[in-house]
């Protein structure tokens, strides 16, 4: 049955702005030819902040605006149908930044009537954000100020007088605009690259509160939708990754794939395996720390781990994880041998609302610099050292001595230190845990992913590691390849549906359920094209930052220095072969030689 009313279907139908300046939230319909083209989430958001965003505006000046989007699947029946994507510029890399979270809060933003938050301006003291369905108010957040992560949710929450309001919000970090700072929500759960923290904290804005009403949703053919949601949980239980691997053992699964293959970065890339990864994978994790197994909303894969210490230095810890990316950055680039220290590690992290990756990189920077003479805090650091990885980072976290340098992360820092020769990262972002010398697609999604070094953005490892494309060609099959994973991971982060769930979530199916969705008949070709203009539209936004072809290549470390021991011994990203990955994948992409979109995607602003 085909359901037609005043709402677009498939949408939330509703766009708040919030302006800080004024104090004023107002609401504009979503425009249908928008939805359309862009479909939502990702597509949406980028559409937005592209053309709302001038051209070089300082990420923390009033001027900039952070858009919090959700998408046509969100708060649906579709399994892991739960997530909410920021978009912004990043202070951390000063181009377009994307970052997603699941938990509970985007069906709740959804439900509450709204496709997508555009704040702009900065409060003069600071505020929260109460969305209660049709009624929004901003809320004085002086007494929120300072405070850690988990105690702000809590407060809000009471606050609020109910706990059916989900909470996303900043820690003391983002308050200090720390480039690396985050949006947490759930506790545990983070929009964690780029700084997203840092763009709010600039705005002063602690968190936002939402709560929607789940009878609140707008579908063209619910019934049909509700049966493909049925076979979809079916296929995900049938899928050995999404019924076994995942469920038994979440992400960290991937450390003895990851050093098994030699791509494990490990003691601040200069190595790509750990001698002491079974101290840190997640048979260790299970057996050590594991509470239980936990998931997002509306998820029947759940993936998280709820972990607690038991016993130690550390007993008390509570935490949903350690990821994967948590353990390689503390494990591998800082050899922190003890599952329980890294726990230790990410409860901190997420206390404080900063980055894992790109905190753990930062410590393993640091220790080099420390060692070359160029750093010199109050205190030592060495690798396989807890304890002064946490203090660095409380140093950081509080803009203290060295910790003020090492705030803006490792691009700037090694600039302030002369010491960029060193420095891992691409575009101003510290990579996650795949070393690209030993998997060439990696090398290429790093070189060429918007938001800088990401794993995320065509996830190509998955098929590097499994087995199904050796790891270390550079052909032509292996950059169609990043593409078209590029492409479809596009879709379902403008759906938004979890990329853990990709299996089940075929091209022909993607399509099928966003008709379902919209009433609007999709086909594959469609979602692919549709795919391209979004990609092209991020491109464009960086393109207008300054942004060009030589701002895709890798570190020149990475480009130099063979890999020298291990399984993937020798292995290097050698400029003329990634040359031709890149020339192959501009041309896919429809870009000029210096990495320009020839055909550039329509920006008109919203009214
Ligand atoms: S697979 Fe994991 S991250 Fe994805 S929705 Fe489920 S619990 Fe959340």
């Amino acid at each position: 049955m085909i359901v037609m009313n005043d709402r677009l279907p498939g949408y939330a139908g509703q766009i708040l702005r919030v302006d800080l300046d004024s104090h004023r939230c107002t609401k504009s319909r979503t425009r249908p030819e928008v939805a359309k083209k862009y479909l939502g989430g990702k597509g949406l958001g980028t559409y937005l902040l592209t053309s709302e965003c001038v051209p070089l505006t300082n990420p923390l000046d009033p001027g900039s605006r952070f858009i919090i989007a959700t998408g046509p699947a969100t708060g649906t029946s579709l399994p892991t149908a739960s997530r909410y994507g920021v978009f912004f510029k990043s202070p951390l890399t000063g181009i377009y930044a994307e970052s997603y979270s699941g938990g509970k809060v985007a069906p709740h933003i959804r439900w509450a009537g709204y496709d997508a938050i555009i704040v702009q301006g900065r409060a003069a003291k600071p505020v929260y954000l109460l969305v209660d369905a049709d009624r929004v108010e901003l809320r004085r957040a002086d007494h929120l100020w300072g405070r850690e992560t988990y105690e702000t949710e809590d407060v809000i929450k009471e606050e609020c007088g109910s706990p059916e309001f989900e909470v996303a919000c900043i820690g003391p970090a983002g308050e200090r605009l720390v480039a690396f700072s985050c949006l947490v929500n759930d506790y545990w759960r983070c929009a964690g690259r780029s700084g997203a923290g840092a763009v709010m904290g600039s705005k002063n804005l602690k968190a936002i509160a939402v709560r929607g009403d789940r009878n609140n949703i707008n579908i063209a053919d619910e019934e049909r939708l509700r049966a493909l949601s049925r076979e979809l949980v079916k296929r995900l239980r049938n899928d050995r990754l999404t019924a076994e691997v995942f469920p038994k053992f979440g992400t960290p699964v991937m450390v003895n794939i990851n050093n098994l293959a030699g791509a494990f970065p490990t003691r601040y890339w200069h190595e790509a395996h750990y001698d002491e990864y079974e101290m840190i994978n997640a048979e260790r994790l299970r057996e050590k720390i594991l509470v239980r197994s936990k998931a997002c909303w509306g998820c029947p894969i759940a993936c998280g781990k709820y972990c607690e210490v038991k016993d130690g230095k550390y007993a008390g810890v509570k935490v949903e994880g350690p990821e994967y990316e948590t353990i390689y950055a503390f494990g591998g680039l800082c050899q922190i041998n003890s599952i329980e220290a890294i726990a230790k590690l990410n409860d901190f992290c997420d206390r404080q609302g900063i980055d894992t990756i790109t905190a753990g990189n930062v410590v393993a920077f640091a220790i080099e610099a420390f060692e070359r003479g160029k750093l010199r805090p109050e205190f030592k650091l060495s690798y396989s050292d807890p304890d002064s990885a946490l203090r660095l980072l409380g140093i950081i976290c509080r803009r203290e001595g060295v910790g003020r340098l090492l705030a803006g992360g490792v691009r700037s820092a090694s600039k302030a230190m002369n010491l960029e020769d060193l420095a891992i990262h691409v575009k101003g972002l510290e990579p996650p845990g795949y070393d690209p010398r030993a998997l060439k697609g990696m090398a290429l999604s790093y070189g060429t992913s918007t938001r800088g070094a990401c794993h995320l953005r065509s996830s190509i490892y998955a098929a590097e590691l499994g087995g199904s494309m050796n790891p270390l060609s550079t052909d032509t099959e292996k950059v169609r390849l990043v593409k078209e994973w590029e492409d479809k991971f596009t879709i379902m982060d403008s759906l938004i549906l979890c990329r853990f769930a990709r299996n089940a979530y075929d091209w022909n199916i993607l399509a099928e359920l966003t008709t379902l969705l919209t009433g609007i008949e999709y086909t594959d070709r469609m979602l692919a094209s549709i795919a391209e203009d979004i990609v092209n539209l991020t491109r464009t936004f960086n393109v207008r930052e300054g942004i060009s072809r030589k701002d895709d290549y890798l570190p020149k470390r990475l480009m130099t220095e063979p890999i020298p021991s291990g399984p993937s011994r020798g292995a290097l990203v050698e400029k003329s072969s990634f040359d031709q990955m890149l020339d192959e994948y501009y041309r896919l992409r429809r870009w000029d030689p210096d990495g320009r979109p020839i055909a550039r995607a329509e920006t008109k602003p919203i009214e």
